[in-house]
């Protein structure tokens, strides 16, 4: 199992990562400020650090040199606010192997922390998930219902994965909102509703559920 830091001062942040990263398998531990940050990062058997830079008592630029200068390879994944071309220059050439700005859905934050994770380790991926008479191709994103293949928008495919990734399980609308559109949702949107009403269209309507009063299950 991968463990990953989560150096994040904001809470809010933190905790929609950490709940994220957790429902995809993964093993969480948040650092609130840079000196903790850094303490876990150099000494606590992490995989991969997903790093602020805004961070109390020292910020993420200097933990990332300093763990860099400490020969500490493991990948890091800078999350933050700055926007700068400036910034990205600095943290890329500080050793960063990725960056991404806020906002961010967290669907893009898991495929590159999936893909930096891959890339440090060569453990073959599953690239086609199945459940029943559907199957879905994370490499090409083309999604098959029995004979026919389906083409799907960008955001239908997020929530096919999904869906497929949890096969039997109760999804509720307020995972689904908070896994596909990000953090930044309007929790009494319908959006759920109508991609799932189109998601059925596509695939058949027998091959989601509505758990009424719950949210929604792929049956598994
Ligand atoms: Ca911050």
């Amino acid at each position: 199992m991968n463990r990953i830091l989560i150096a994040e001062d904001e809470e809010r942040i933190a905790s929609f990562v950490e709940k994220g990263l957790r429902a995809n398998g993964f093993t969480t531990t948040i650092a609130a400020d840079g000196t903790t940050a850094f303490g876990y990062a150099r000494n606590g058997g992490f995989d991969l650090v997903i790093l602020d830079i805004g961070l109390p008592f020292r910020d993420g630029f200097s933990v990332l040199r300093e763990l860099r200068e400490a020969r500490v390879t493991m990948p890091v994944i800078v999350l933050t606010a700055r926007d700068s071309v400036r910034d990205t220059v600095a943290g890329l050439e500080g050793g960063a192997d990725d960056w991404m700005t806020k906002p961010f859905r967290f669907e893009e934050l898991l495929a590159r922390v999936r893909l930096r994770l891959r890339t440090a380790t060569h453990t073959p991926e599953v690239t086609v998930l199945r459940s029943g008479s559907l199957s879905l191709d994370l490499r090409t994103r083309r999604a098959r219902a029995g004979e026919r293949t389906v083409d799907l928008t960008a955001r239908e495919f997020v929530l096919l994965e999904l869906f497929l990734r949890h096969p039997g399980q109760v999804l509720s609308r307020e995972q689904i909102l908070s896994h596909v559109w990000g953090y930044d949702f309007d929790p009494g949107s319908n959006i759920v509703d109508v991609y799932v009403r189109a998601l059925r269209k596509k695939l058949g309507a027998a091959q989601l559920d509505t758990v009424r009063g719950m949210g929604y299950r792929l049956p598994g």
